[in-house]
């Protein structure tokens, strides 16, 4: 039998081959943990699990040799953002401050991946407690993304999620998990070439997934193509009592109408994400977008969404205030690194003083300033004030629309390095993707060209609640047009 090339299948034809026998789910595992290997310059895992790894698999195999049901994606070999817990196997946040964390207990969006059959290779870089927009805040070192500017100069991911995304585009992990508060899914699909979506808030749980700012956190997947969202996400979404923002519905068959097509659909494209000094070739694209979904029968209509202008404004302070609370518990008696002090009070302060890096600092002060008693209701209260007005502006554009259409990130992958000393500029990666967090909508990226300078952008596809199997048939349909067979070349293997 030939070599498998990990990075040549999808979630959907390794499920194929592994149903016609071409190959058992340990020889794919096996490729992949090869190619893991090969990929250790991009820096995108943080614990490598190939034991488990080929455990997993040898059970799928056993499943099917038996003939018996194989769950959805038996045998296929995913990563896990190191944001899920798994049982017994290290879980960092990418944070000095859970040092040796080995949880007792495994997330519930990745049990879910386990019950229908998937193999885990290991965990992935991420930015530290999911806050950052390059990968460059994680205590393990920055993910490279396999794409390079053509000097070879190193390029940033995306993040939060950049090793998930860097994971996918370099070809060793058939799909990834990603979770995404203000765009950290979208942002570093669409810097990377591939698929992600975000679900709907309340879609899948959040149990046992580190807590960065509870009313947006929200898991999905990040996978090459937008059936493989598709597939993988009907594994991990689901109603779970744990979660008492799970919301509980059934979870729909997003495959089974994913070729329907969008004849007849109306495409919003919201007028306020046209902002000065906005790259030319995003617009462009952005354009081309439109077309493609004209070109397929669906009817282009614009929309005003008038408050878009204050939702990164309203996320950097709803978000750090939720993360000063949820990161309070990370004090040294629980979990994690310990640093003693002279008296409980100081290990407290030498614990969090030496756990925690430079913007999840920044994030706990500005957290605490904007809900102290004398700024509270001039920050946080106005900001949820305003994140009404900002999930009212979509309720009146869905009223008229099926789906948004925008670009994903203002930039393609910048250098590393670039933007690390200005945290505003960095900040503005999201300005495309807030909103939708924010609102709690699903929010999906597409890769749909190539810039001059070769590298991966994408568009955003933004949906009604719970409308998943819309969106995603949306976002079948720019992919066939798109038709991004474009992929790295693979520097990191010389
Ligand atoms: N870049 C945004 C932030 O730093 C979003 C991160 C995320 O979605 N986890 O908050």
């Amino acid at each position: 039998m030939a070599a498998i090339d990990p990075g040549s299948l999808t979630i959907a034809s390794a499920l194929e081959g592994l149903a016609k026998k071409d190959f058992t789910s340990v020889e794919l595992t096996q490729a992949c943990i090869a190619s893991m290997e090969a990929a250790r310059p991009l820096n995108a895992m943080i614990t490598e699990t190939p034991e488990k790894a080929l455990e997993m698999a040898k059970a799928a195999d056993e499943r099917r040799s038996k003939g018996g049901e194989v769950g959805l994606l038996d045998g296929v070999p995913l990563a896990i953002k190191d944001l899920f817990a798994t049982q017994g196997v290290l879980t960092t946040a990418a944070s000095h401050i859970l040092d040796g964390f080995k949880p007792e207990y495994e997330s519930t969006a990745t049990a879910n991946l386990w019950k229908q059959g998937a193999v885990m290779l290991g965990k992935l870089n991420l930015d530290e407690f999911a806050m950052g927009s390059s990968n460059e805040t994680s205590y393990y070192g920055p993910v490279v993304n396999p794409w390079r500017a053509k000097d070879g100069t190193k390029l940033v991911p995306g993040g939060s999620s950049g090793g998930s995304a860097a994971a996918v585009a370099a070809g060793f992990a058939l799909g990834a998990t990603g979770t995404d508060t203000g765009g950290s899914i979208r942002q570093p699909a669409s810097l990377c070439g591939i698929t992600g979506i975000k679900p709907t808030y309340g879609r899948v749980s959040r149990w046992g997934i580190v807590a960065f700012a509870s009313s947006l956190d929200q898991a999905g997947p990040m996978t090459r193509t937008v059936r493989d969202s598709a597939l993988m996400l009907r594994a991990m979404a689901g109603f779970d009592p744990k979660d008492s923002t799970s919301v509980d519905r059934p979870v729909p068959d997003y495959v089974a109408n994913l070729d329907g097509g969008v004849k007849g659909m109306r495409i919003g494209i919201p007028r306020e994400y046209r902002m000065d000094g906005m790259d030319a070739e995003i617009v462009a694209l952005w354009e081309q977008g439109k077309q493609w979904l004209r070109d397929a029968g669906a009817e282009i209509v614009d929309i005003s969404l008038p408050h878009t202008h204050y939702a990164l404004a309203t996320y950097y302070i709803v978000a750090p205030a939720e993360a000063s609370s949820n990161l309070a518990r990370y004090d040294g008696v629980r979990y994690g690194l310990r640093v003693p002090g002279k008296d409980l009070n100081e290990m407290y302060e030498n614990t969090r003083g030496a756990g925690f890096g430079r913007e999840v600092q920044r994030r706990i002060m500005i957290g605490t300033y904007v809900l102290s008693a004398g700024y509270y209701d001039a920050y946080y209260t106005k900001a949820q004030k305003v994140r009404t007005l900002i999930k009212k502006d979509f309720e009146q554009a869905f009223q008229r629309v099926d789906a948004i259409l925008t670009p994903t990130a203002p930039n393609a992958a910048f250098p590393i390095g670039m933007k690390n000393d200005d945290p505003v500029m960095m900040y503005l990666n999201d300005v495309f993707t807030v909103p939708t967090s924010l609102a709690g909508l699903p929010g999906m990226s597409v890769p749909a060209g190539l810039n001059s300078a070769g590298l991966p952008l994408g568009l955003q596809l933004i949906g009604k609640p719970f409308e998943e199997a819309q969106l995603l048939r949306v976002g079948q349909t720019l992919e066939k047009a798109a038709n991004f067979t474009a992929k790295p070349t693979a520097w990191w293997r010389s």
